[in-house]
């Protein structure tokens, strides 16, 4: 157990709910490694208390502190300083105490696209397929774009939300958005070469489920890519089933590390040990 002092320093993460958050995990793990006299905690804030959670945070002088659900959208209101990722997807994950006020970022776009970035590919001539819309597909979004990508896939299950999702992007990106419903996933399937869930079927209490049928998945082509947000249960189902299939997998624990050391690395400006925080994560979760 660290030694807490009268200087030791404040991190940490707001969302609703935030007991299941592994972010304070690999952290803490970070910061003792570091021999850094500071703690990262969870805070759990409901949407209602968000204005009066980030006047707390400044009135006590937090360092920062890492942003989940539902807070990455409702919180540009409230931060004096946005960089231009974040602004681009509209979405902030990462917040720190600058000379201008509270400064925010997106460092979920960085970690979702550094696994990809070990590949050899000429993502150019990539379409890729993502399934979901939610607040994860637009880091996944932002990420594809910087990658190359210059058209994307956007399935999901009701059509209204697939336009809302479509027409919250500025024009540049909305031209790159094919926006389809799950219906027509089959057809879609077998012409792609990277597939990426962000839907949370595959995850806990859903652990035997999968976003995509055994019969779909057989469509994908033997080498493309199959990326799946979940990090735990580790592989999912989805996974299992594209590896049997021949596809490169990729399961989300990486942008999970890679996002939360990109964020240490604001807070601290130094870098993350990379290798510590996954390590943590990984006996956390029993892989
Ligand atoms: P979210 O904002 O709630 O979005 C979830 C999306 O999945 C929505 O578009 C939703 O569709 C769709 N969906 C939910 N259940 C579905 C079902 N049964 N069939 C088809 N579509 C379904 O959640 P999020 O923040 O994007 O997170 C999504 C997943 O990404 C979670 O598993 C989360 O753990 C993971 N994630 C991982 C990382 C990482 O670092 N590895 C980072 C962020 C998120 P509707 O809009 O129609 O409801």
């Amino acid at each position: 157990m660290q030694l807490i002092t009268g200087k030791t320093k404040l991190l940490g993460i707001i969302g609703e709910p935030i007991e299941h958050s592994f972010s304070p995990v690999m952290h803490n793990a970070a910061l003792a490694h570091l021999h850094k006299d500071y703690v990262y905690l969870p805070f759990p804030v409901k949407l209602t208390d968000l204005s009066q959670a980030i006047k707390g945070f400044a009135a006590i002088d937090l360092v920062g502190f890492n942003v989940t659900i539902p807070h990455k959208q409702n919180i540009i209101p409230y931060l004096d300083v946005i960089s231009p990722e974040a602004s681009m997807i509209g979405a902030v994950n990462t917040v720190w105490r600058s000379q201008q006020g509270w400064q925010g970022t997106n460092t979920d776009v960085y970690g979702f696209i550094f696994p990809l970035q070990q590949l050899e590919r000429n993502w150019q001539n990539i379409t890729p397929v993502v399934l979901g819309n939610g607040g994860a597909a637009r880091a996944v979004v932002g990420g594809l774009l910087s990658l190359g990508c210059e058209k994307i896939y956007i399935i999901g299950r009701d059509i209204n939300k697939l336009e809302k999702f479509k027409n919250s992007w500025q024009t540049a990106v909305k031209t790159a958005l094919l926006v389809r419903h799950w219906e027509n996933l089959e057809e879609i399937i077998a012409n792609t070469e990277l597939l990426i869930n962000t839907t949370p079927v595959g995850m806990y209490p859903q652990i035997d489920a999968s976003p995509i049928s055994a019969n779909l998945i057989k469509k994908l082509q033997p080498g493309a890519i199959a990326y799946d947000l979940i990090y735990t249960p580790n592989p999912t189902k989805f996974l299992q089933a594209a590896q049997r299939q021949g596809a490169v997998v990729i399961d989300g624990l990486e942008m999970l590390v890679q996002q939360g050391a990109k964020s240490l690395e604001i807070w601290l400006n130094q870098p993350a040990p990379l290798e510590i925080m996954r390590k943590s994560l990984k006996d956390h979760l029993g892989l």
